[in-house]
């Protein structure tokens, strides 16, 4: 993995090569090309600021030791950073034992919020669990057979009421016939927005306080780059956030996003979208997604 990773920062520590350490006059090259690398992965700008000084921070004074050069520290270092940021782990969906676990599912339109419903649907029924999908996107008719199609391919129930019906109303009936009927997990698919607006933020606060989720996923779309900062710290300060998801990873997206959900929300992103098929979902793992921002 370090041997991908020595490759494309080759440049960045030429500097740093035959040093007895990392200093502070032989890192700023490094470092230079670092923080153009992660700027060119839509990492947002605050969050690279911050982590250059951090990886400054742990960097210099490294002694060289048993054979390890002092390049090959530095990219070490800011590879254990990335991880770092990204919540070292993959962070498994939180699962209630004997009554059905709520997740609400948030994002902006286009996001691939309904898409991922159903990747995670397929997902939770594969680990054996009896799910419910419930479509509370009573805006756009289109979105609701969106989630019936979906359903019918996974077989897997997808409760609807009307769009006449307010969506915190549907999502609170859904809860009721999930305990009733015995389902393991009920996710519940909401309206986005092209962008974010103060109704939609509303909306998810009262589906929110209808139904106590036990995870409030935000969907990110990777693709739109830097903006996936502001919009994830909108969500999470009027919504709050348990985790996230990040879609279209199969694209051109570098992944940077990955970095700003994680510091400016403290969520930890769970899964990744990787397809528009349903089975296109992996659960999210640092160590990977640090190797393919430093490509
Ligand atoms: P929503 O408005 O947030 O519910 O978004 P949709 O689920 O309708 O998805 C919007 C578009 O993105 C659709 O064309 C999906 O097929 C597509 N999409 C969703 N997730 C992914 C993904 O991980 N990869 C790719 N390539 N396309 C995706």
């Amino acid at each position: 993995m370090f041997d991908q990773l020595s490759a494309s920062f080759e440049d960045a520590v030429k500097g740093l090569r035959g040093q007895a350490t990392i200093s502070d006059t032989n890192v700023d090259n490094a470092l230079r090309q670092v923080r153009r690398a992660l700027l060119e992965a839509d990492v947002s700008l605050s969050v690279v600021k911050k982590f250059i000084e951090e990886v400054r921070r742990k960097a210099i004074g490294t002694e060289v030791v048993r054979g390890i050069k002092p390049d090959q520290k530095f990219i070490q270092v800011v590879y254990e950073q990335l991880v770092k940021l990204m919540g070292t782990e993959n962070t498994p969906l939180i699962r209630n034992n004997g009554k059905p676990t709520v997740i609400l599912m948030a994002g902006l339109q286009g996001a691939g919020k309904t898409t991922a419903s159903a990747k995670l649907a397929l997902y939770l029924k594969s680990q054996g669990a009896k799910v419910l999908m419930v479509a509370a996107d009573i805006y756009r008719p289109a979105a609701i057979d969106q989630l019936h199609v979906l359903g019918k391919q996974i077989d897997v129930e997808v409760f609807s009421i009307s769009k006449d019906v307010q969506p915190e109303e549907i999502a609170a009936a859904s809860i009721q016939k999930g305990c009733e009927e015995g389902f393991d997990c009920i996710i519940i698919d909401t309206a986005g927005r092209l962008q974010i607006d103060t109704a939609m933020m509303e909306e998810m606060v009262r589906i929110k306080s209808a139904v106590s989720p036990d995870e409030i996923l935000l969907v990110v779309d990777s693709m739109i780059g830097q903006e996936a900062a502001e919009i994830t710290r909108t969500f999470h300060e009027q919504v709050g956030i348990t985790g996230a998801i990040l879609t279209k990873l199969d694209g051109d997206a570098r992944g940077g996003a990955a970095l700003s959900i994680r510091k400016v929300s403290g969520a930890p992103i769970k899964f990744i979208g990787v397809g528009e098929k349903v089975e296109a979902l992996q659960p999210f793992h640092p160590e990977r997604m640090a190797s393919r921002i430093l490509g």
